[in-house]
Order: structure tokens, then C-alpha cells, then sequence
């Protein structure tokens, strides 16, 4: 009698993240994702639009190996993520920044102690925090915001601190899940170019979102889902999924003509305008 083997699949040179036929069921009712394949190269920078329910936070919290599918294959970094053991999953985990609508920040701690944690975690040695913290507090637009606690920011500065947080152990990729979606379009604008800008010094980004505005101005790889399936993976994507939007339009015009059309040449909107100077 035959014997059950592993399936065999090949990884594509240059990816960080492989998914082969990935079904990923919670209950008895219709698959959340129903046989998704996937390559990500390295430093692509990728949107992740679709509707509702339509499985993309599912597929971040498979690449997170927060879940695991029921059937199929997925290798992000070179970790097989359907086998990894599970003492081996923090290590995995250490390569991955993650950013949440909800921001997930400490409340009782200030920005500094929000941000060092994720060094704390590594056991980066003190003296070494002590530098890092405030050159990626710079980077992020809150160097002079340190003392603060998340209670004391706006909503943008708590997504940027989350962002800090995420980036400052170096991660190879970022996941981003809805990091706007309880943002204004002014600071939505902001927590993109500094994605846009980590995207630029290497890090690979993949980004839930549900702002057509964003996507289609950026002109990024845009994988458009829709009941569990990869309807469309467009490399210079439009944003085309019929859903409501999640800002009213003569709300996003009146931002755009108040804060880049008037200085387009460093609004950071489009990849050749964008000239790196965010600080
Ligand atoms: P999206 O992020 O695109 O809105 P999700 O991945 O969150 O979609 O959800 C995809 C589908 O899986 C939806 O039908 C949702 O109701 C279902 N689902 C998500 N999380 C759970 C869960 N923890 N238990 C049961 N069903 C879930
Ligand atoms: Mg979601």
C-alpha cells in the first residue's frame, strides 16, 4: 500500500512568503480562504483589498502562524509553517513586524517603554535601546513624544508608535492589517509613506486596506480577494473591488488639496515623487 508522503513543492527563488492551495476553514460554514497560492518576492511592497469577510485577515494570521490552514502549504522566510514546531514559532516570529487597526499599545506604559519592549524582547542590551529607540521614534515623526502615554496621543500618533514598535527589531517583512482603518485620510496618508519609506530601505510590506484612495495612488502589486479567493493580483494595481468606501469622497478631496497638491514635489505619492525625507 502506498504511504502518505509529503507533498513536495518548489519555493521560487527570491520569496519570502510561498502559499500552495491554502483552505483555511473555522467552522462548518463556507472556508475563509478555499485554496489560496501566493509568492511574494522580496521588498514587495503589496496590498491586500477585498471585501468584508473575504478572508484577509485570515491570510495574515496564517503568515503569522497565529493559525494554520487545513490543507496546503505555506513557507514564509524559509519556515515551513505547516510543520514549525512550536517552540521554534517566537524565533519565526522575531522577522515579522506586525501593525493592527487597533494599535495594541501598552496603555500604562509611555512611547519610549511601548517601543523598547519589542528590544526587551530580543534581550537587546540597554545601552543599545537607549540609541535605538529615539532614532526610530525620529523616523516615525514623535521624537519629542517619548514621555507620553497612548492616552495622550491622537489616534495617528498611536499608529505611529505601533509602527515604531514593529520596525525597530528590523523585521524582513511587515504585516499590516487595516493599519488606517481608524484613521483620518491626513494621517492614513502619513502611516503610507512611512510604510512606503520602510519599504524603500528593504523590508518586504504587505498591507490590508481598505482606502482606494492609498492604493490607487501608489501604484503597488494589489491582490484583490473575494470569498476566500485571490480574485485579482494586479502588479500596478487599481483598487477596483465594488465595496463602500470607507471615507466619504469630498472628505479625502478637501485633505488632498489642503496638504499635496500644493506641494506635490514631497507629498510622497507617487514612488518617483517620494524622496525619502520624513523626519
Ligand atoms: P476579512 O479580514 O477580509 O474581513 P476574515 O479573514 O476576518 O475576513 O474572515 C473571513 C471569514 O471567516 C468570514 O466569513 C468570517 O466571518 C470568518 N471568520 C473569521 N474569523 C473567525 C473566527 N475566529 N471564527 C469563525 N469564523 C471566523
Ligand atoms: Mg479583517
Amino acid at each position: 500500500m502506498a504511504r502518505r508522503r509529503k507533498q513536495q513543492y518548489e519555493i521560487p527563488e527570491g520569496n519570502v512568503i510561498t502559499m500552495r492551495n491554502v483552505c483555511k476553514s473555522y467552522d462548518r460554514s463556507a472556508p475563509a480562504l478555499n485554496g489560496v497560492s501566493l509568492d511574494i518576492k522580496q521588498g514587495e511592497f503589496v496590498f491586500i483589498v477585498g471585501d468584508s469577510g473575504s478572508g484577509k485577515s485570515t491570510l495574515i494570521k496564517l503568515l503569522l502562524r497565529e493559525l494554520t490552514p487545513n490543507t496546503g502549504f505555506i513557507n514564509v522566510l524559509g519556515y515551513e509553517l505547516t510543520s514549525i514546531k512550536h517552540r521554534k514559532i517566537p524565533k519565526f516570529r522575531r522577522n515579522l513586524g506586525i501593525v493592527f487597526q487597533d494599535f495594541r499599545l501598552l496603555r500604562d506604559r509611555n512611547v519610549y517603554e511601548n517601543v523598547a519592549f519589542a528590544q526587551r524582547i530580543i534581550q537587546e542590551p540597554n545601552s543599545h535601546i537607549k540609541k535605538n529607540v529615539p532614532r526610530i521614534l525620529a523616523t516615525v515623526g514623535l521624537a519629542d513624544k517619548y514621555k507620553s502615554r497612548p492616552n495622550e496621543l491622537s489616534g495617528g500618533e498611536q499608529q505611529r508608535v505601533a509602527l515604531a514598535r514593529a520596525l525597530i527589531n528590523h523585521p524582513y517583512i511587515l504585516l499590516a492589517d487595516e493599519p488606517t482603518g481608524n484613521l483620518d485620510p491626513r494621517n492614513s496618508w502619513d502611516i503610507m509613506q512611512l510604510l512606503n519609506q520602510v519599504n524603500r530601505e528593504g523590508t518586504t510590506v504587505l498591507v490590508v486596506t481598505h482606502n482606494r484612495e492609498i492604493v490607487n495612488a501608489m501604484h503597488k502589486r494589489v491582490i484583490t480577494m473575494k470569498q476566500g479567493i485571490i480574485l485579482d493580483d494586479e502588479m500596478h494595481g487599481e483598487y477596483s473591488a465594488e465595496e463602500n468606501e470607507t471615507y466619504e469622497q469630498s472628505e479625502l478631496e478637501e485633505v488632498y488639496e489642503e496638504d499635496y497638491e500644493s506641494a506635490p514635489e514631497d507629498s510622497g505619492m507617487q514612488d518617483d515623487g517620494y524622496n525619502g525625507d520624513y523626519q
